[in-house]
């Protein structure tokens, strides 16, 4: 190790309290405290925001970090508050401060005091603020959840195609964009939105070894398959995502006179119901939750045994981030979606009312996951090279963690069998 490695491991262990980076944290940071553009490509869970909080610390000047969500920030706020005895160490700017609150903030800034300032991407648009920003010293402006910037990402924020305008303001700054979206496409999109093509980049892989996948044909007789799956995961916990809440709400129904227990969840329901729902399978006095997509975000729960899709998801990427939820601490994960040719339908009816070019990218996304049900080769190695990795099916970890790979007849005959 060199005088600066030590330097920060040493920092690390001070701040955060751990002894060892995970992944690749240490060479993004060194690359940033390089003064280069970085681009960050990790999964869930896979340590991004220290990526950037360390070197905002153990720099001179303010970081700026644009995240496109006002929970998010305020836990990492909170979350960077308790590691230090100044709370000014980190401050959100955004909409809901008072002048007496934003006059703080910016004394802090101004002092030297604050090492992390989070702005959603909107506040940043503000002449006053800019203005505030150039006349102080910034360390680097962080760019997470940086998929937000592409149309081919699952949450497209048009906010964040100013912000290459808006940095450029600040003078010369390095940028570190940050995402767990994995496609070839979204990744040229955020080079070239934030006109970064000189980043140095670093992906780390998406491979989940513990998750088993597997697709089954869609018949009338669903219900009671699922019903048998779960039994023989009795007391496991799970997920089952449905494309509608009517549907959600006849699963869950479904399952709890089967005997199972098991709640919905989707944004229809109160908040208060919906609160109450979650903690109920964090909490384990349910093992099973029936949900849309709206259930997850942010769900840390490390044992999730199964993630069962009652419907085709919308996209590779909304299937990765749903199956990624099994199978946290590393053990069994067995991600089971349903298929068949008339759900794939059923989504492109719904989406045709959409503009054209959402209309595009919606069947050419859809297309993909068709391709993923229908393979016959290693649904592992599909899915990593729609993320653009190289799988070896015979040597790579996991290789023999899915239907096609352990039963490749069974398949072929499955195949006879889809809905057209
Ligand atoms: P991401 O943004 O990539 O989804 P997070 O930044 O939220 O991931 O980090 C995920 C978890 O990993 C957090 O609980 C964090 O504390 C933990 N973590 C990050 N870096 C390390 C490390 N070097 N050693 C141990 N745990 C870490
Ligand atoms: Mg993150």
């Amino acid at each position: 190790m060199n005088s600066n490695e030590i330097e920060i491991h040493k920092e690390l262990k001070k701040y955060f309290g751990f002894s060892q980076f995970k992944g690749l944290q240490e060479q993004v940071i060194t690359s940033i405290l390089g003064k280069t553009n970085t681009f960050v490509i990790m999964p869930t869970g896979g340590g991004k925001s220290l990526c950037y909080q360390l070197p905002a610390l153990i720099q001179d000047g303010t970081a700026i970090v644009v995240s496109p969500l006002i929970a998010l920030m305020k836990n990492q706020v909170d979350a960077i508050r308790s590691l230090s005895s100044e709370n000014g160490i980190a401050h959100v700017l955004n909409s809901s401060l008072t002048k007496t609150e934003i006059a703080q903030v910016k004394k802090d800034i101004t002092s030297g005091l604050t090492k992390l300032l989070y702005v959603a991407p909107e506040s940043l648009t503000k002449e006053e603020y800019v203005a505030f920003l150039q006349s102080v010293p910034i360390s680097f402006v962080a760019i997470d959840e940086a998929h937000c910037i592409s149309e081919w990402g699952h949450d497209f924020r048009p906010e964040y195609r100013n912000l290459k305008n808006i940095i450029k303001q600040l003078g010369q700054v390095p940028i570190i964009g940050l995402t767990a979206t994995a496609t070839p496409k979204v990744q040229e999109d955020i080079l070239k939105n934030l006109d970064m093509s000189d980043a140095n980049t670093f992906k780390a892989s998406f491979n989940r070894p513990n998750l088993y996948y597997e697709v089954r044909t869609k018949t009338k007789n669903i219900e009671s398959d699922i019903i048998r799956f779960i039994k023989q995961h009795k007391g496991k916990s799970g997920i089952i995502y449905c494309l509608s809440r009517k549907k959600v709400e006849s699963i869950a129904e479904v399952l709890q006179v089967n005997g199972i227990s098991a709640v919905p969840y989707h944004a229809g329901l109160d908040a208060k119901t919906r609160a109450k729902h979650q903690d109920m399978f964090l909490m384990e006095d349910v093992d099973v939750v029936v949900a849309t997509i709206a259930f997850g975000m942010g769900i840390d729960k490390p044992d999730v045994r199964f993630v069962i899709h009652h419907d085709i998801p919308k996209s590779l990427e909304s299937y990765y981030q749903e199956t990624g939820r099994a199978g946290r601490d590393g053990g069994e994960g067995h991600c089971l979606a349903y298929y068949s040719y008339k759900d794939v339908e059923k989504l492109e009816k719904f989406m045709s009312g959409k503009p054209v070019a959402e209309q595009e990218i919606g069947f050419a996304l859809l297309q993909e996951v068709v391709a993923y049900a229908e393979t016959s080769m290693s649904r592992r190695k599909f899915l990593l090279h729609y993320f653009g990795e190289e799988f070896d099916s015979e040597t790579g970890e996991g290789a023999d963690m899915d239907d096609n790979v352990r039963n490749p007849k069974n398949k072929i005959e499955a195949q006879d069998q889809v809905v057209k």
